[in-house]
Parts: C-alpha cells; structure tokens; sequence
C-alpha cells in the first residue's frame, strides 16, 4: 500500500497534485483508494468543493473529511490548513460506509456495524470518524462491542480548533453533516493493522467518588460540587480561565481497570463539569498530572511496536488537549512515526478505541493514537528502533521535574497507606459484627440482619423461619468441668449450627446472648424450619462433646412474613423454646 498526504494550498496547485497521484493509482493498478481531509478551515463550500474535485477525478465516494483541531502532516502540526490523506491499497477490501441521521438511531447503527464487520472476510478494523458531542456514542459503541474481538476499532470525534468550538462536523462531496457517521472497514487477508493509545499522564492523590453524573456530566463528587475539587486541591477557581487551567491536570475515571482521562470543557456556576467524555455514578476518579519525561517514555514504548510491526502508512490521531499541552513542543512525539512511514492524522475531540481486557469500545481523551498498517509481511528482520528526540526537554523545567517526583513518592505512599487503611477498616467492621468465642455474629449485627430480613419481605410475598436455641443445663456444665469446657461447648455447638446452614443461601447464625443463639433461614416454611431444628437437636445430642460428654440443646421455631409484627415473632419463637424447656427439654417446639 502507499500514504500520500498533501495540504491544500490552492485550486490549481491541488489539481497537479491530483493529477500525480491519479496516474500513479492507473500505472500500478491498486486495487482501492481511500481519502480523509482533516480541516482546521471551517469554510464549507471550499471543503465540499475540494471533497467534489476528488470524487470527480477519481470516480469514487471514498472520501471521508471531519473538522479537525490540528491536522498532523509528516509527523508535523500544520495549523489551521486542510489536509489530504491519500491511502492506495494493492490487496485490501477497504470501504466506506455512511450511517445519516444518527441521532435517535445510535442502537440500531450500532448493531448493523456490528453485522457488518462480523461478516466481512478478513474484517481486521473499524474506523470510526464521528460529529461530535451531539450523538449518544455510548450506545453506539456498546453495540459495536459485540463484533469479534481481533476486530479493531479507532477514529476521533470532529471539532474546531477554539476550545469552546461548537463546529463538530464531518463532510463529504455531497455536504456537511453534525448526524453522520462515516465508517471505514479495512479487511483482507494480507492487510495488517495495529492500533494502539499512548496516554503517560499519572494520577495523584487517592481516588474519590463520582456521586452524581449525567454523560459528559460530571455534578458531584463524594456528594460534594465537582469543581470543589480544583478549588481546594489545585487553587483552581471556577471562572472563563478555568479549561485552560485545568487542562495540565485532567481526571482520571477508572473503569473496570480501564484507565478514561477526561478533561474539562467547561465548568458552570454551580460546580458541574462538562468533561470531553462521560462518567458514570460510582466510578473511582482521580485527579492526573501530566509530565513531559513520563509522556514521551510512554510513546517510545509504542514506537517499538510500531517499528516492529513496520508499517507502509500511519495515522495519528491526537487528543486536542495534547496539542495544547505540548505549545512548542508538539511535534517531539509525533514526529518520530513519520520516520517509520507516512504519517497523517488529526487532533481531536476524543479518541475512539477498544480496551485490551474487556474489548469494549470506549471515547478516551488525552491519548495518542497511533494507527499502523501493512499490506503483506514485514521485509526486514531486525528493524531500525525510533524514538522520541527529548533533547529539547533535557535541563527543562528541572525543578518541576523534582516536585512532580516529589508528588509521585508520596502519592504512592498515601495510595498504600489508603489501601492498608480500608483494608484494616474492613477488618475492623467485621470484628464489631462478630463475637469474639463462637465467631457467629453479635446480638447488634444479628438484630441488624433479622430486621433487613424483615424489611424485604414487608417488600415482597416471601417467607422466612426464625430458630432459637438455648443450650440445655448449661450452668451445669460449668460447674461440673469448669469454665474453659464451657466456652469449648459453646464454640461445638456454634460449629453444628454453622454446619447444618452452610448449604442454605442467606441462611446465618448468631449468638443472642450467654448460651442462646438465633438463626433465620430465608424462604422456610414453618416445617422447614423444624426440620433444620431436629437436624441440630439430634447433631448436638449425639456429638461427643470433649471434656462435656453429652450435651443438649431445645430450640423454638417460627415462620414468619411481612405482614407479621416483628416483636411478635421474637415473642412466639421465645415461648416456643419456653415450652421445649418446660416440657423436658432436648426438645423442638413449633410457635
Ligand atoms: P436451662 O436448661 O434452663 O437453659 O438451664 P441453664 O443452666 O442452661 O440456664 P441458665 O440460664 O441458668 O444458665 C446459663 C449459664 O450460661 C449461666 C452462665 O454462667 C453461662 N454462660 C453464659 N455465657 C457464657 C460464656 O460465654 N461462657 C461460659 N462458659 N458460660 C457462659
Ligand atoms: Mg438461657
Ligand atoms: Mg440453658
């Protein structure tokens, strides 16, 4: 195959061009064409005239354009212009397809991709080249989720150059569209593809909670506005500075594993945020900071694949942010790829790939994407390495340099000081729920559970049986063999109970106080719940006890729902064990 990208400069000079590549296409018999333009011009009679002029010389509707915030030529930023991308293929089944008016249909166009890719021969990617914040991606992307995971999926959201850009359209020689969405499948048995994000930005500080948020949304974190959080941890008011100054430092939003970093577009009075990406309720996020040092590592680990993989044309698609972020310098990770092969793409408004452990397709921000392909095998066996020329950034900023580690060491030690800490909670909240001999829950945590219980079936039409069981002489024991036999006949019988429910899901035990336990047995009938008390009379009656010999126990059942009083219950299921005592014991009575 053969990338070839020219920037448009003017009518004349771009028909020449055309004309070039049009012959070259005839002499060699390709047997695919395939364009983008990526426009950082918002004019739409010249991006149409310009899609047109293609389509006429080449006789194809190949031609797939998006607004772009930066559009990448040769590895290089070239501002403000309109870039043609020129892809010939000699062996690949390359098509174009066009999803209008997506708005309201993003379940169905999602499902039809899905069909489409799955039963293309050879189908190795999707590329996806999308209006903007208009369209529910979400459910797009879900859909597109479900098509075989070797399948590849990227591509980039449009949008304008001015952060607060509203141009979110892709066009084509037939017009300009904010509800279309183009898509490209590559497929062929000797095309190769490999797509991969660098991010290298790192998170600080411990995690916080999303608490409420809508989409690209993000209203509260830890039930507190979420522009709080710059406020009091970066000293960053919400005013019209407030993107710009935030952009250094994104939010992370953990999903599943899967790292999300998303920016803020906007913050509103009330402290929302309106994110280039969605959150979701729940989600752990963190606040990011991004170091030149550890950006540029993370593309040199990507330029080793790349180079490997040897590549005949690339595409970068680059988050908007990064092109911000770098000023001056935006061209020290890009540039690399294109000594590796063409190199074309654009700045974005959101990244568009699948997550390695899950194969969903996600909206990322703040990577950079590099899309690698390769009609037939790689001709060297031992490639040339690239990498990232960081001289530039050498004796930089050595004092951020320090404090950025600074802040590193001691995230991470907070991260682990955090993780030691909920995990000794957790602990901590087990031990005050259980008591300490048997290890069967306290009364607290057993009249807890029994009132829940209670509440879901007031909730439902369901039924549950309650046990209680006093061990029958006990005092006795005590006298007889001591104390320390006591506890041990305590902790057998919590055993034979513990036993005997383990099967039974929700079913539990806990010690109500001295030697009388309680256990409830969701969905038990009134015989149910004898049955289970037999099981432990007779289990208990013929253990052989050490240091007790025979020990016996009487218990009181009841079964109970929703339209009972629950301190009616407790008072059958005790006159039922009453009764068992009363009437000799080592007995079960039903309330
Ligand atoms: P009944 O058959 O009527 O239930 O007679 P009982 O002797 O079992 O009943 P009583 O209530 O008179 O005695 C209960 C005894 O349980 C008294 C108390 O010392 C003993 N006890 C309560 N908690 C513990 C404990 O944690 N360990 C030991 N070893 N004994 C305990
Ligand atoms: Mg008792
Ligand atoms: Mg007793």
């Amino acid at each position: 195959m053969k990338h070839i990208s020219l920037r448009y400069v003017s009518d004349v000079d771009f028909s020449e061009k055309l004309d070039k590549i049009k012959a070259e296409y005839d002499e060699n018999n390709y047997k695919n064409i395939l364009f983008h333009i990526y426009s950082g011009v918002l004019d739409e009679q010249l991006l149409i005239g310009i899609a047109k002029k293609i389509s006429g010389q080449f006789e194809t509707d190949m031609i797939a354009g998006t607004i772009s915030a930066g559009e990448i030529k040769n590895g290089r930023l070239m501002d403000r212009g309109v870039l043609v991308s020129v892809m010939m293929f000699e062996s690949a089944d390359v098509r174009l397809c066009r999803f209008e008016n997506a708005g309201g249909r993003e379940e169905q166009y999602g499902r039809d991709i899905c069909t489409l890719a799955d039963s293309t021969r050879h189908c190795k990617a999707l590329e996806l080249m999308l209006p903007g914040t208009n369209l529910h991606t979400r459910i797009l992307f879900e859909e597109i989720s479900k098509c075989r995971r070797d399948i590849q999926v990227f591509g980039g959201y449009a949008g304008g150059h001015s952060m607060e850009s509203s141009e979110h359209f892709v066009f084509d020689h037939n017009g300009i569209y904010s509800d279309m969405i183009f898509l490209v499948v590559y497929a062929g048995e000797d095309f190769h593809i490999s797509v991969d994000k660098s991010v290298g930005w790192q998170t600080l500080g411990v995690p916080f909670k999303v608490t409420k948020a809508d989409e690209n949304r993000l209203i509260e974190v830890d039930g507190r506005p979420a522009a709080e959080l710059y406020e009091k941890y970066m000293q960053i008011e919400v005013d019209e500075n407030f993107a710009e100054e935030t952009f250094e430092f994104p939010l992370m939003a953990d999903l599943d594993g899967e790292e999300l970093l998303r920016h803020t577009i906007t913050a509103e009075e009330d402290g929302t945020l309106l994110l280039a990406g969605y959150v979701t309720e729940g989600m752990d996020i963190y606040l990011c900071y991004g170091a030149p040092a550890d950006i540029v590592k993370k593309v040199d680990v990507r330029l080793m694949d790349v180079c490997r993989f040897q590549p005949q044309a690339i595409l970068l698609y680059s988050c908007s942010v990064r092109k911000s972020f770098w000023e001056d310098f935006v061209n020290i990770e890009m540039q690399p790829f294109q000594r590796i092969a063409e190199t074309a793409g654009f700045h974005t408004w959101g990244e568009v790939n699948r997550d390695r452990k899950n194969g969903n397709v996600l909206e990322y921000n703040i990577t950079l994407m590099s899309i690698a392909m390769r009609e037939g095998e790689p001709e060297n066996s031992e490639p040339e390495h690239v990498h990232v020329d960081d001289s530039v950034l050498k004796g930089q900023a050595s004092l951020i340099k320090r404090l950025t580690k600074l802040v590193y060491a001691t995230t991470t030690e907070l991260h682990k000081a955090y993780k030691d800490l909920s995990v000794m909670n957790d602990k901590l909240q087990e031990m005050a729920d259980r008591d300490g001999l048997t290890q069967l829950y306290n009364r607290r945590k057993t009249d807890q559970l029994i009132d829940s219980c209670y509440e879901e079936l007031k909730a439902s039409d369901s039924i549950a049986g309650l046990l209680m069981l006093d061990i029958d002489y006990f005092k006795k024991v005590n006298d007889t063999y001591g104390h320390a036999v006591g506890d041990e006949t305590l902790k057998t019988v919590a055993g034979i109970m513990k036993e005997l429910i383990a099967d039974t899901e929700g079913a539990f035990a806990g010690r109500w106080g001295g030697e009388e336990f309680m256990i409830l047995l969701p969905d038990a009938d009134a015989d149910k719940a004898y049955d289970l008390a037999e099981k432990i009379r007779i289990k208990t009656m013929e253990h052989p006890f050490v240091g007790a010999g025979r020990v016996t126990v009487s218990l009181g059942t009841v079964s109970f729902d929703g339209s009972c009083e629950l301190k009616d219950v407790f008072v059958a299921v005790d006159s039922a064990l009453y009764e068992a005592k009363r009437s000799g014991r080592n007995k079960v009575v039903k309330a």
